[in-house]
């Protein structure tokens, strides 16, 4: 059966419709007018099959006919093709599938990133062996010791009343053997304090210095203890980590991202999501007023740090207070904890 097809001469653009057909091995063209021509197939040039575009036949003249893609030129033409033109035609036949699996990796790494890392953190960090946790956490305190802290300056006997109470507040509670209050002078860092993931929590002097009172800095220090009970430190730097890492392995670079370097980078750097100081605060609420003692404390030392916070402290190395100042919904809950409870 013949094949419609369009001829050119090569020289001009003009264009004449011929009808191919090819018996034992050779390429016979008939055009409108009558005339023919034939060409043995092993002096003709076809094009690559790509796609559906045409196949160029180049004839030995310096003619060449435009053909539809069609099985019949395919078949004429095997024995010609060479191998990488069927690959090519191969993967332009696939780019659709190809596009839909680039475009189900791309959603399978951020629901990844969404839901398994912070759920993979979770576990691991509850696996973690506690020399994991202290190596990480001797790591952050060794470059804070450099940079921030000195010996406190509060009364030895203030400072020791304050370890009794928080012994007190958090004795018998989930984790808390390995809780240990570390109160220091660093004045970088303004009143601050946080929680490391191997238990030590530091509060700094200008913190105890802006409380009221010691019931104010104890439900801070029970925030502070929430955050080691739900291990945020460990899951924090960990998600983190997971980031990297999951970047690193599409991008092609790990090198700078082993968790030996991270965690405790991380640990430094990063505040805790709104979701781990939310239950952190939870858990203060919870433990104040087991202990009979009212959040309205943890209310207060709120509202005296936000109208405290130093301008600069924004970009300071501390997360606690630099990335989630204390909010207005933070205090509202502590009230409505308080208020709760009577
Ligand atoms: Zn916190």
């Amino acid at each position: 059966m013949p094949l419609h097809a369009t001829w050119y001469d090569g020289e001009s653009s003009r264009a004449r419709a011929v009808q191919l057909a090819c018996v034992d091995g050779v390429l016979l063209l008939a055009f409108e007018d009558g005339s023919h021509g034939r060409w043995p197939l092993q002096t003709i040039t076809i094009s690559p099959r790509l796609g559906s575009t045409p196949r160029i036949l180049r004839l030995p003249d310096g003619a060449r006919v435009e053909a539809a893609d069609s099985p019949e030129v395919e078949r004429w033409f095997k024995r010609t093709g060479s191998r990488i033109e069927g690959f090519a035609d191969w993967l332009e036949r696939r780019r659709a599938a190809m596009l839909a699996s680039a475009a189900l990796v791309l959603v399978a790494t951020v629901a990844f990133l969404h839901f398994g890392v912070p759920w993979l953190a979770r576990e691991a960090a509850q696996r973690m062996p506690a020399a994991v946790e202290r190596h990480a956490s001797e790591q952050v305190v060794a470059m804070l010791e450099r940079v921030h802290f000195h010996p406190s300056r509060i009364p030895a006997a203030r400072r020791a009343e304050l370890d009794r109470r928080f012994r007190a507040l958090v004795a018998g509670e989930p984790r808390s053997a390995d809780l240990r209050l570390s109160i220091v002078r660093a004045p970088g860092i303004g009143p601050n304090a946080f929680a490391l993931p191997d238990g030590r929590i530091f509060v700094t002097d200008a913190l105890i210095e802006l409380a009221n009172n010691d019931d104010e800095v104890l439900a801070v220090l029970a925030h502070e203890a929430g955050h080691h009970v739900h291990r945020h430190g460990m899951r924090g730097a960990l998600e983190s980590s997971s980031i990297f890492l999951v970047a690193g392995v599409l991008f092609g670079d790990v090198s700078g991202s082993s968790l030996a370097v991270s965690i405790p980078a991380t640990l430094l750097t990063s505040g805790f999501s709104r979701g781990y100081e939310r239950e952190a605060d939870g858990y203060a609420f919870g433990l104040l007023l087991r202990r009979g003692q009212s959040p309205k404390a943890f209310a207060s030392m709120m509202r005296r740090l936000s109208a405290d916070m130093p301008d600069g402290l924004e970009e300071g190395p501390i997360g606690y207070l630099s990335t989630h100042p204390p909010s207005p919904e933070r205090i509202a809950a502590a009230e409505r904890a308080a208020a709760g409870s009577r």
